[in-house]
């Protein structure tokens, strides 16, 4: 299930987020290949996690739904950090974590997906990032939202709650997760990947 779910941790993720921010800055030049292109290493779409930044660049080589997602954020203020981690105790595979802090202009989001190859195939798990990336987009098109209250505000008024859980689904986020997958599935996984995917999803 690809879903968007809230908590109320603002201030836990308002110190990751900086935190994070400056770890990356000095991974950055270490985990980058050298043949990376200028706009891939300073993507606003980011990790601290090596894997998934190979899985970031997969997803951008063969989705052009999901490079479209990564250059729209890239030309907003807000940064995203996608890491593997759990959403609501585990009942989700995946959300967008508010919030953001924002500091010299720049909103970070955290988007969450589950690590567990159980849960989702590689190319699942390629398009459940899409489409909480276009949830991370939401949330950067939306000035306004600065905040956990904000945040929740703007999804009052363009998602639809989840059952049983503290947040929002849009049908925006559900196409392009499809449309990721769909593209996925037309543009099978180059050799380069295959080595990339056998290494375990721990640092
Ligand atoms: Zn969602």
């Amino acid at each position: 299930m690809l879903s968007t779910a809230l908590s109320k941790t603002p201030q836990h993720v308002v110190g990751r987020g900086l935190t994070l921010s400056i770890v990356a800055a000095f991974l950055t030049p270490q985990i980058m290949p050298a043949s990376a292109g200028a706009d891939e290493a300073s993507s606003r779409v980011r990790s601290t996690n090596p894997v998934i930044l190979d899985l970031l660049k997969e997803a951008r080589d063969r989705s052009a739904t999901f490079r479209t997602l990564v250059e729209a954020i890239d030309h907003s203020n807000g940064i995203v950090y996608v890491e593997f981690g759990y959403c609501a105790f585990g009942h989700l595979d995946g959300c967008l974590l508010p919030i953001i802090a924002s500091t010299h202009g720049d909103r970070y989001v955290r988007v969450i997906v589950s690590p567990e190859k159980s849960r989702l195939n590689h190319d699942q798990l390629l398009a459940l990032i899409g489409h909480e990336l276009r949830h991370a987009l939401e949330v950067l098109e939306h000035p306004e939202v600065v905040d956990d209250p904000t945040m929740e505000n703007m999804y009052r008024s363009i998602g639809t709650p989840i059952a049983g859980q503290r947040g929002f689904e849009t049908s925006a986020a559900r196409s392009s997760g499809t449309a990721v997958l769909t593209e996925l599935l037309r543009n099978t996984r180059a050799p380069q990947y295959l080595e990339a995917a056998a290494r375990p999803f721990a640092d």
